[in-house]
């Protein structure tokens, strides 16, 4: 019994001298803001986080959050909610330029840091609702997107340029798009927009579920918007991503970025950068969207200013 009390005693001590032995500095939480849980951008900083907890040993906790998107990920970097976040070029311009959201409040300490894959601004449906282009969504159930998101910023544009007005001449949502993709498998609505990398797991997902359309965004008046706007491109939906999708869908697109604000530190900047391009072939290999990440691909699609710390970094690796 004594032997047991000693034996007991000498753990006690030895744990103790453990949990008090040398203090160990404490990891810097980074936050670092996506989309939707079943989007790319939560993806993004899931795989990105994963990288650098694993690389940094201890000096930094960096947690990806799923959230709402672009417009909500420019305001919570701005004001120090998030660290990091992505954000669609063009919410990135209209934030730091003032416009839309921001008119006349440009958000004057977003700062970039690099572009990830190309997103593409796709209008979904089932393919037995009988919509074949934009103009027949109206009188439809039509999800534009959550309130925060990117994707809803493109759906209005797309409307505005079709002609077609949110409150007369369709029904319009703004449900998240996880509850959107079930709301259209489930026959709640009929179409929604969603601006994403391709090929994105939540459409192969409805696209397995049910019969889709991807329902081209082409027109005159898109084509000129797009011409008038750098961080705008005509793209397609590429053909055989997504099932019964076979040839390529016309739209136009944008890149995801990802941002800071102007007074995180050098520091942080610094080893944030470098560690993810650092371990870009990891990155790579975590998602098809991020397959063909290019660091010089990486450099363009940056409508705020670069950190400074991030440029310099890029230019001591001849990446600028
Ligand atoms: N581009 C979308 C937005 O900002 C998010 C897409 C995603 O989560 O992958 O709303």
């Amino acid at each position: 019994m004594r032997r047991l009390r000693l034996a007991i005693l000498a753990i006690a001590v030895a744990g103790g001298l453990v949990l008090s032995g040398a203090p160990t500095r404490a990891a810097q939480d980074l936050l670092f803001g996506g989309g939707a849980v079943t989007g790319v951008y939560f993806k993004a900083v899931l795989y990105a986080c994963n990288i650098v907890n694993k690389v940094s040993d201890g000096k930094y906790n960096c947690i990806g959050r799923p959230g709402l998107g672009s417009v909500f990920n420019v305001n919570a970097v701005s004001r120090g909610l998030l660290d990091f976040g992505v954000v669609q070029s063009d919410v990135n311009f209209q934030a730091f330029t003032g416009q839309g959201e921001w008119e006349n409040k440009p958000v004057e300490n977003l700062r970039s840091l690099f572009s990830l894959h190309s997103e593409t601004v796709l209008l979904i449906t089932r393919a037995d609702t009988g919509i074949n282009s934009v103009d027949d969504i109206r009188g439809h159930d039509v999800n534009l997107g959550n309130p925060g998101s990117g994707a809803r910023v493109n759906a209005e544009q797309v409307l505005a340029l079709y002609g077609i007005d949110v409150e007369k001449d369709i029904r319009s949502g703004g449900l998240q798009q996880n509850e959107a993709n079930q709301a259209l498998i489930d026959g709640k609505i009929e179409a929604f927009f969603y601006t994403v990398g391709n090929p994105a797991f939540a459409i192969e997902d409805i696209a397995d579920a049910v019969d889709i359309r991807i329902i081209p965004i082409d027109s005159e008046a898109v084509r000129a918007f797009v011409a008038e706007r750098p961080y705008l491109v005509l793209t397609e939906v590429p053909g055989g991503l997504y099932r019964g999708v076979d040839q390529g869908v016309p739209t136009f697109g944008v890149k995801a970025t990802v941002v800071t604000r102007a007074e995180m530190s050098d520091e942080v900047v610094t080893d944030f950068v470098s560690m993810i391009f650092g371990n870009l072939d990891e990155l790579r290999e975590s998602y098809p969207v991020f397959e063909n990440l290019e660091p010089a691909e990486m450099m363009r699609g940056l409508s705020a200013p670069l950190h400074p710390a991030a440029q310099a970094w890029y230019q001591a690796q001849g990446l600028l």
